[in-house]
């Protein structure tokens, strides 16, 4: 047998596209206020900035086990920490979810609309990924169902879902998990959980400590104001939490993200504040926008930190991202996710919420 030339990568890896993330830079290269990448306006708590100066040198490997902060974790949400993995990001939590429990021959089901990494998740580990129809943008939980065979392992889902903001309430979760196989891992991913008013919390952190079956993901990238630090978590039953011990990286939290990220959970009026701004802006950015539902322009329903508006009439979704730009914002224009027509938008400031929404009105007129 003649060997090929070159390493060759596995065919299902050589079919994904990589993640394409939120751009902070206009076409000529010009930084924009950049509300693209769901980023929290108000920054990070002043707290974890102080705690980055404290934190172990960075000559020394951090804690391989992040015990300090899975403890502080553990403490807020009223769950031991042994229920609790560490991941750079969610980002890892989800693709380790995938690979722990799906492979060549397994599908791994998602809502169309969902969170772009799910499709890399699964490809990456060689399982198939099964789309299933959304329901005016939101997850349609008969039709997730109904794609459930024998070669289901994970199911994805997003709540609140990115790009869409569409959210599920505790009912539908419920019936979701209740008619899923048993040995099917149903993958909660709540990285704008924070965002959801109290009284529409949907269960999820509560099934994944009473079911056998259920990952919760969260993130320190959005509420907390911690991105570039890369830190997210999962907590789910123990058997879930030791498969994914077994395969993430060994020192996957860097000393200055323990350290900042111990100080961010400690400083929850900063994550109550983030809150209640995102709150305001969202529901004022919103009704400013419904009053231009006469020339096509729609915002759905969002309980996260963005919106996304769709463009059904004469003005583009296209337009309104260049005259955006043209003003200083990059925002995030969806044509790679089937979403031509819909621009998503974070929540920045109340000054520039309002100086977005007078210029959609005026693009529109
Ligand atoms: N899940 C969803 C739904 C997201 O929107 C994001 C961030 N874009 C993530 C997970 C991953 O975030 P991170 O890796 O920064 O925790």
């Amino acid at each position: 047998q003649i060997r090929p030339a070159l390493p060759t990568p596995k065919p299902w890896i050589s079919q994904i596209h990589a993640y394409v993330p939120g751009k902070s830079k206009g076409h000529d290269g010009r930084p924009l206020t950049k509300l693209s990448a769901n980023e929290n306006p108000l920054g990070t708590s002043p707290a974890a900035l102080a705690a980055r100066a404290e934190a172990a040198a960075p000559a020394l490997y951090p804690d391989p086990d992040s015990n300090a902060l899975r403890a502080a974790l553990g403490q807020l949400h009223g769950i031991p920490a042994a229920r609790i993995v560490m991941g750079t990001g969610s980002d890892e939590i989800l693709h380790i979810a995938a690979q722990a429990y799906a492979g060549p021959g397994d599908e791994i089901i998602y809502v169309r609309y969902g969170f772009s990494v799910y499709d890399i998740a699964a490809r990456r580990c060689g399982a198939t990924p099964v789309v299933a129809p959304d329901a005016d943008y939101g997850t349609d939980v008969d039709a997730l169902l109904a794609l459930v065979n024998e070669k289901t392992r994970v199911v994805f889902v997003a709540n609140p879902n990115n790009p869409t903001g569409s959210f599920l309430p505790r009912g539908e979760i419920a019936r979701l998990h209740a008619a899923l196989p048993s040995d099917v891992l149903l993958v909660l991913d709540q990285a704008y959980g924070e965002y959801v008013s109290p009284e529409d919390e949907d269960g999820a952190m509560a099934l994944a400590q009473s079911a056998g079956n259920v990952l919760v993901t969260r993130t320190f990238s959005k509420i907390y104001g911690l991105a570039g630090e890369r830190l997210g978590w999962g907590t789910g039953a123990p058997h879930i939490i030791d498969a994914l011990n077994r395969i993430r990286g060994p020192f996957n939290l860097s000393n200055s993200a323990q350290a900042m990220g111990l100080a961010a959970v400690a400083d929850q009026s900063f994550v109550e504040a983030s809150r209640l701004h995102n709150l305001a802006t969202r529901q004022a950015f919103v009704a400013e926008l419904e009053q231009l539902s006469n020339h096509g322009i729609r915002p759905l329903p969002s309980e996260a930190n963005f919106v996304l508006i769709l463009f059904e009439g004469n003005l583009t979704a296209e337009t309104v991202y260049n005259g955006l730009m043209e003003i200083g914002y990059i925002t995030r224009w969806l044509p790679n996710q089937g979403l031509p027509h819909g621009l998503r938008i974070t929540i920045g400031s109340k000054a520039q919420m309002d100086e977005i929404a007078a210029e959609i009105r005026r693009l529109a007129q």
